[in-house]
Parts: C-alpha cells; structure tokens; sequence
C-alpha cells in the first residue's frame, strides 16, 4: 500500500451492512446538489462525532477520469517506481506478494473499483465520486458516504490528517495503525449517524474485517438475490478479487477493524447507548503505535502493551563489497495475520501465531547479480510464541519449493534451523536470550554470521507512547 494520506469512503463500507440505494428517477449529481446535501447533513454529522466545525467544508465532485488522475498522482506521491519496487521485492521474499505483482497498478485498480468519495486534506475539500450508470443508484448512499467525508473534514480541522500520517511515514505499521484510526472512526460515525449507535455497534461486530471474509459474505449475499436491479452489494467486488490479497486485507481491516477499536475506546460500561468520545479524541493525540493494539484493543487500553523497536545492525560490512539496503521497515501483526491466513494455517493456529507479536523489522540486501537478501527480527510475549512463529515461518516463508525441509538444532537456550539448496541458504533463530532472527536467500558462507550479527546487534528499545499535543 501507498503511504500518503487518502481518505475515503469505498463501496466495501456499503455493502458489507448492506446499505443499499434506491434507484433515482434521474441523476441529480450537480455540484450544488452535493453542496446542499453537506449543508444539509453537517451539523448531525458534527453532532454524532462531538466536534465542531472551525470552518464550513469545501465540496466538488468527481467523474470516473477525475478519480483515476487524482488516484494517479496520489499514489505517485509516495509509491515511485523505485519505491514500488523495493516494497514489492520484499514482501514477495516474505511471501505476501505475487513476485510479478505490479503493486502500483493493483493499488491504483483496487481503489479505482472501490472509492465513492473522498477527503483532500491538502484542499481541506472532500468530493463525491460520480460512475456513469451507476449514479442513479448511488444517490441512496449519497448521505452516508458524505457524512463519512465530513467526519475526516472534522478530524482534519482538529487534528491535521497530513501531520497525523506524515510522522510515521517511515513505519509501515504505525501508519497502518494510525489508518485503522481515521477510517474506523469515519465508518463507525457514519454507520451511528445512519442507524443510531446501538445498530452500528452491532453491525461492526458482524461484518468481516478480512478479504476471505468480506468475499464470501458478498457471495452469499448475492445467492440470497438481495440487492434487486442495481445490487449495491456486489459494486466493486472485482476489485476486491483481483487485488493482492494483502492490500484488501489492510484495506478492509481499517474500515472494519478501525471502527472496531473505536467502538472499544468509546465504550461506557454503564450506558451502552452512549459513547465517551473524549477518549477518542485523545486517541488522536496519543495514537496506537502498532496494529496490534488495533487488533487488540486491550492492548492499548488500560495496562497498555507498547510494541518493542527492533533497530537493525548494519549488515554491510558482513555481506561485503557491493551490497546495499534496498528495503527496511516493520511488517506488523495485521499483515502477518494475513500472511498466515493466506498460508492457510488453520484458523485456530493463526491466530496464536499473530498474537504473539511484540515487534519486528525486516530488511532486504540486494546485489547486482545476487539473489535478494531478507533478513527479519522479531519479539514475541512469551517463548511459547517464539516457537510458534519460528515453526510457520519455517513452513510458510522459508518453505522450499522443492519440499526440502530443513534441519534444527540447539546449543543452550539457542536453536537454529538451515536448510540450503545450490549455494543459496535460509536460517532461522531463536536467539539465546530472546527474539527470533531469519535470514533468506543468503549465499551459503554467510548464513550463520548474518545470524550472529543480528542476534548481537540489533538493538532493542520499548517504545513509549507519548501524548503530543496535537
Ligand atoms: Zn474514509
């Protein structure tokens, strides 16, 4: 995924709670039908949400052509070739990507299906997205997609959207984190201020926050003939099924996972109808530092489980003349949970094995005429979680092709996997103290003082959450 700033509304949002249009007599779509529908609905949208507009929210609208450049050059922002590149080289070695995946364009396909407004913070203006036939239709989802941008008009105006990701730009998954914030909040108030409180918090608890799911209930959506001439439901869906499934993953679980934990931040014990949203609001101001909180919100509320920063050594002066860093960054619970699920471990098994995540980073090496390098660090909550991870890692990662499988071995509190095939080899350790250390694809000379180098060098820090004032 892309790492600016994109906040929108998608078609997923709508058919996953089966909010379905009607089918206008004509399309009204001019620009001062959308101006008064934001007039008209702004201040219940500021009502449910608990802020106040500082200034009133600038309103276009958008053809097909105008979203595909827009999507275009917001994607270009962040993801340049060469970035696209690296990014893909090394998730294709951990094994989330098709190694021939064109991620910029799959980016740009999957939104392209997906979005049906959108929020520009840099032009404090959201627009709603016109589609030819489909316009008619869609005027019935009109108010719940413009509250949806009004509520990131909102946050904007409190809390700066663009500082708000550009300051984790360089983490794929505090970033990750901080998107689960923003569109869970926009789709819980946008389901609250359609359906009232109670509703949205039952229906967040239904919907599917993965691609697998989110699929299979559009399926049977379809079988049960819902959705009459023009099925709302089924919009976008071909977007969602020919995307990587990582980036529908990451996509879905920020609307659905997002909402989720904003749910639980705001929950009141004693009135289930009401919500604190004052706790949300500091939220923005301290926000979660990793997807696992997201995932757990326990673990952001209360005794608060901060993720460990893994910091790299340089592995340069082990590989030697020639090598260079091509990639560095944290991979995160959310996306190993869809690594692991896309690996098809059994459900029961995936989720002991993404729980456990307490921190990582992976980096990959690269040299003109060499394999690609990945080398991964990792923390877990126990040993028992080490373990877990180490042995699908082993299964799903390092897997061979060929169905070679690798021998263990021990030596005190350490134990080391190899295995290696024509000069190239792939280790995996549980260090002697703690964290597990992975390398792929290194030449065979130089596995095991890669492994060592990351076992003393990679140095580790808690990462405290600090309450900035926004
Ligand atoms: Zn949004």
């Amino acid at each position: 995924m892309f790492r600016t700033a994109l906040t929108a509304s998608l078609f997923l949002l709508a058919s996953a709670v089966g909010l379905h249009g009607q089918v206008a007599g004509e399309s009204p779509s001019a620009q001062d039908e959308a101006e008064s529908l934001a007039r008209e609905v702004e201040a219940k949208v500021a009502e449910t949400r608990g802020l106040a507009y500082r200034h009133p929210t600038a309103v276009g609208v958008s053809d097909e052509a105008d979203l595909r450049d827009y999507l275009g050059r917001k994607i270009a922002e962040s993801l340049t070739p060469q970035v696209a590149d690296a990014q893909l080289r090394a998730l294709a070695l951990i094994g989330c990507y098709d190694r021939d995946t064109d991620i910029v364009a799959a980016t740009t396909a999957l939104l392209e299906g997906q979005v049906a407004g959108f929020y520009e913070p840099s032009e404090k203006k959201l627009f709603l997205v016109r589609r030819g036939e489909a316009a008619g239709a869609l005027a019935g989802m009109d108010k719940i997609i413009m509250a949806h941008e009004l509520v990131h008009a909102l946050q904007d105006q409190h809390f700066d959207l663009e500082k708000f990701y550009d300051e984790v730009a360089q983490d794929d998954d505090m970033l990750n984190a901080r998107r689960c914030l923003v569109e869970g909040d926009a789709t819980w108030a946008m389901l609250a201020f359609g359906q009232g409180l109670p509703m949205t918090r039952f229906l967040v608890n239904q919907v599917p926050d993965d691609r697998a799911g989110l699929l299979a209930m559009l399926e049977k959506v379809k079988k049960m003939g819902m959705g009459g001439q023009m099925d709302l439901g089924m919009m976008g869906a071909e977007s969602l099924e020919a995307a990587p499934v990582l980036d529908v993953d990451e996509l879905v679980f920020s609307y659905y996972g997002g909402a989720r934990f904003c749910l639980a931040l705001m929950k009141k014990d004693d009135d289930p109808k009401a919500a604190d949203l004052a706790r949300l609001d500091a939220a923005f101001r301290d926000p979660p530092l990793s997807t696992e909180q997201v995932l757990h919100p326990d673990k952001y509320l209360g005794d608060r489980d901060d993720p460990m920063r893994l910091e790299l050594p340089d592995l340069g002066p082990v590989l030697g003349d020639g090598w260079t860093k091509l990639a560095e960054n944290t991979f995160g619970e959310l996306r190993l949970r869809s690594l692991v699920r896309q690996k098809g471990f059994d459900r029961a098994r995936a989720t002991r094995i993404h729980s456990g995540w307490d921190g990582d980073r992976y980096a990959v090496w690269t040299k003109p005429g060499e394999a690609d390098v990945l080398v991964w660090a990792s923390a877990w909550d126990s040993e028992k979680d080490e373990l877990d991870f180490a042995a699908a890692a082993v299964e799903s990662v390092l897997a061979d092709p060929a169905g070679e499988t690798g021998t263990w071995s021990r030596q005190g509190g350490r134990r080391d996997w190899q295995r290696q095939a024509f000069g190239l080899a792939s280790g995996l350790r549980i260090g002697d103290e703690r964290g597990v250390y992975l390398v792929h694809q290194a030449p065979a000379q130089l596995r095991e003082a890669l492994l060592n180098a990351l076992e003393t060098g990679t140095k580790w820090s808690e990462i405290h959450s600090t309450a900035k004032d926004r």
